[in-house]
């Protein structure tokens, strides 16, 4: 195995075993970890305490106890959250926050007091209007609410110098991550879509600064290879995540790259960085009113815009549409950006996923037919 592989397959392990490798970064590292519930939950703030952001992206468990709060009509990443919770896996956590954005995530933060007692939960709500000044003020006042109770939860005040040190880290982080995936374009077969997949996913469960610099690390490693000729098809990827891994091997087989990707637990995280703000928490929140998400209230709805860019942008073929089963926010955004991309010329694939599938033949059936109708073109 040549040292990229070798790099790769460290990311990959990390990836499949969030809670053995989040138990590792403790030991490693000396620090707790709080679990950050998707979306944006401001992990800088965390860390900035001297504890551990990591990411709580469901999983695959049969579900046998999270029915009892949340209806077989929810999505499955809360419901795997729920499950994992009252199963006792995240124990291990010193806390947990879950912020508020769609139905789901707000009955999930009311159920989860009494789901899971413990550890202790910090809930958080994001403002709709999030462009106005109100909105943003607002938001820092959340953000200093979050602050405080995690300076409970660490035994000690966070100061503003702290504060200051993890956003370098996790600004760092974003625009590392943004080289990374422009450079992944460039190497489609080793870094096909299930790799791309695992070694960002790993960035959950690792300390974010040894994280970015295990990425730079691959990035150099990367670049002494030549590009990669790729005679398959490229795609942008849209939605909340592409998993499991059986829908990404599909692409695999198939041989379909993902050129970008518009996904929640990949680009969406890094791909806004910060443009202005005095403090930190200020930053923070022009952060978030500047991010584009289907979580986020957009008047203008440029989500079809953005998707077009991307395609134009990257060279690719289509777009890959990954539907959380049951997600409203989701659902509500795709008429409104598929008549765009139709009168774009764009092909698409709509695919509706949950995070545990008892089959996914159809999926690959489907995967396979829009490969063939793309390449006969
Ligand atoms: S945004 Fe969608 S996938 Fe995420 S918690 Fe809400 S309903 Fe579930």
């Amino acid at each position: 195995m040549n040292r990229v592989q070798e790099m790769i397959s460290a990311f990959e392990e990390i990836a499949r075993h969030p809670q053995h490798s989040v138990k590792e970064t403790m030991k490693a590292t000396g620090k707790r970890a709080v679990g950050c519930f998707p979306y944006y939950t401001p992990e800088e703030i965390v860390y900035a305490a001297g504890l551990l952001p990591v990411g709580l992206w469901g999983g695959q468990e049969e579900l046998k106890h999270s029915d009892r709060y949340l209806q077989s009509f929810c999505c499955s990443i809360m419901r795997e959250n729920l499950e994992l919770g009252m199963k006792g896996t995240y124990d291990l956590l010193a806390a947990i926050i879950i912020p508020a954005y769609c139905d789901t995530l707000k009955c999930m933060n009311e159920n989860w007091k009494v789901a899971v007692p413990n550890p202790p939960l910090i809930s958080m709500v994001y403002p709709q209007n999030r462009k106005i000044r109100a909105g943003i003020e607002y938001l820092i006042a959340e953000f200093k609410r979050v602050q405080g109770e995690l300076e409970v939860i660490a035994g000690k005040k966070i100061t503003e110098d702290e504060l200051a040190e993890s956003l370098e880290i996790y600004e760092e982080y974003r625009k590392t991550m943004l080289q990374f995936t422009a450079l992944a374009k460039q190497y489609p077969k080793t870094l096909h879509a299930r790799s791309r997949h695992l070694i960002i996913k790993a960035g959950y469960f690792m300390d974010k600064k040894d994280y970015t610099a295990k990425i730079r690390e691959l990035m150099e490693a990367l670049k002494l290879l030549a590009e990669e000729d790729f005679e398959g098809i490229k795609v942008v990827v849209t939605g909340i995540l592409a998993e499991p891994e059986a829908l990404l091997d599909a692409f695999v087989e198939n041989h379909i790259a993902f050129a970008a990707d518009d996904l929640a637990q990949e680009s969406r995280q890094f791909r806004t960085l910060i443009s202005k703000g005095d403090t930190v928490l200020e930053k923070l929140a022009y952060r978030i009113s500047e991010q584009s998400c289907s979580l986020l209230y957009d008047e203008a709805k440029t989500r079809g815009q953005l998707l077009i860019d991307l395609v134009r942008e990257s060279n690719a073929d289509g777009v890959v549409i990954s539907m959380m089963k049951f997600c409203d926010p989701e659902e509500f955004d795709y008429p409104i950006f598929k008549k765009e991309l139709e009168a774009a010329g764009i092909p698409m694939l709509y695919l509706e996923i949950e995070q545990k599938m008892d089959s996914s033949e159809q999926i690959r059936t489907r995967i396979q037919s829009f490969a063939e109708m793309i390449s006969g073109r």
